[in-house]
């Protein structure tokens, strides 16, 4: 194969900084590289290999899919389409759906949706109200809704109509809804700011708010949803009911899949409004309909709360044990440990060189986001690994 870095670093545009590990195959939680060391994946894939790698099932479903019928466009129906679509309607607060085939693009028909309906419903508002922190993905306007100015300021001018008030903030919220105001985007939890978890209230708040303003809520599960948090959507643990939901990440177990959904009043997209040539193809939505079936049918979702609190109690008995590790917070299987100093990093090397993968998702934080079938010896394995890396920082 020669040096993967060398023939990467040869031809591949430079966009973000790689790990010096080539993986080669996968089972279950673990990955190998091509020298053949073991490492336990708590990244899988950015929250998004549900069922961990090479899961049989999953991928009995993908060849059969594929030798059956692979792509046809959207000019056709696709029964494995249909049946992902008719779950996720039943197994949400929302009536209609469509897919993309990414996150990004699954929120940028969100995008339209919310200002088509405020330039019909609310006298031409278009502006979005999003939150500093959040992540909603990296196209122009999808970085334009996005909390992280350093992503847009590159490109030029932004896509207008995105105004920002900080995450968790209810009066910086209503201070911002103007008559321009269309729609509040928020994440329930924001994922790459962080692991943040907004008090309890906040999030029945902004309900409120949004009901009383005559304006729409977009939820963008997409990092928290099917079943990351210990519930098949985050919304469901807030008590709250978007008008806008979006999905993708883990939804077809890896298989690259995005979803908008709304709810009757706000999925005004008309004939000619929006398309995709492969958003939910029949090989992604046949993965997908496996994988959300294995949720609720499988067992899955119960693992991944069971799991969730059992990772939740190990990372706080380091927070008692370690005055480096100073909190510990999130939802289901999407956790973070906060350490008292920005040490995230060295704490993420020392895991990779003790067998596993971590993300430093701050540089006070390391986020744990494990496959949703995570055993219980694993998530023991892992905070082992963790605690010996505090261990080893403390005695420096
Ligand atoms: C990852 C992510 C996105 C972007 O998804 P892509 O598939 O990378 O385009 C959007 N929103 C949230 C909350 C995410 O975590």
């Amino acid at each position: 194969m020669g040096d993967i870095p060398s023939r990467e670093a040869a031809i591949h545009m430079q966009t973000g900084r790689r790990l010096p590990i080539t993986l080669v195959r996968g089972e279950g939680t673990r990955v190998y590289d091509d020298e053949g060391t073991e490492y336990l994946d708590f990244i899988a894939g950015i929250a998004s290999d549900t069922l961990g790698h090479a899961d049989p099932g999953l991928a009995d479903v993908i060849a059969e899919q594929a030798r059956t019928l692979i792509h046809i466009s959207n000019i056709f129906y696709s029964v494995p389409q249909i049946e992902l679509g008719e779950w996720l309607v039943e197994h949400s607060c929302l009536d209609r759906v469509f897919f993309a085939n990414s996150g990004a693009e699954a929120n940028e028909a969100a995008i339209k949706l919310a200002r088509k309906w405020g330039i019909q419903n609310r006298d031409g508002a278009y502006e979005i109200i999003s939150t500093t922190d959040s992540f909603h993905g990296r196209t122009m306007t999808t970085v334009a809704a996005t909390g992280t100015p350093a992503y847009r300021e590159p490109f030029g001018p932004p896509t207008p109509g995105f105004v920002f008030v900080p995450y968790n903030d209810m009066d910086a919220l209503r201070e911002a809804t103007t008559a321009q105001t269309a729609a509040i985007m928020l994440e329930p939890i924001q994922g790459e700011g962080g692991v943040n978890v907004p008090d309890e209230d906040y999030l029945k708040t902004v309900r409120a708010w949004c009901d009383e303003q005559g304006i729409l809520l977009i939820l963008d599960e997409i990092q928290t949803g099917i079943g990351r948090t210990g519930t098949i959507w985050a919304y469901e643990q807030a008590g709250v009911e978007p008008d806008i939901m979006t999905s993708a990440k883990g939804i077809a177990g890896g298989v690259p899949l995005g979803a908008v959904l709304a709810k009757e009043h706000a999925s005004i997209f008309e004939p000619g409004d929006h398309g995709s040539t492969f958003g939910g193809n029949p090989l992604a939505t046949a993965a997908g309909a496996y994988v959300v079936r294995q949720l609720t049918e499988g067992g899955v979702l119960e693992n991944a709360k069971a799991r969730g609190e059992q990772l939740s109690q190990r990372l706080a008995g380091l927070v008692d044990r370690h005055p480096l590790a100073i909190g510990e917070d999130g939802g289901g299987l999407l956790r973070r440990l906060e350490l008292a100093q920005d040490v995230s990093g060295d704490i993420v090397t020392k895991a990779r060189e003790n067998g596993l993968l971590l993300n430093p998702v701050r540089p006070n934080r390391v986020r744990f986001m494990p496959p949703l079938n995570v055993t219980a010896a694993e998530i023991d394995q892992a905070v082992d690994i963790v605690e010996a890396a505090l261990t080893e920082l403390e005695s420096n």
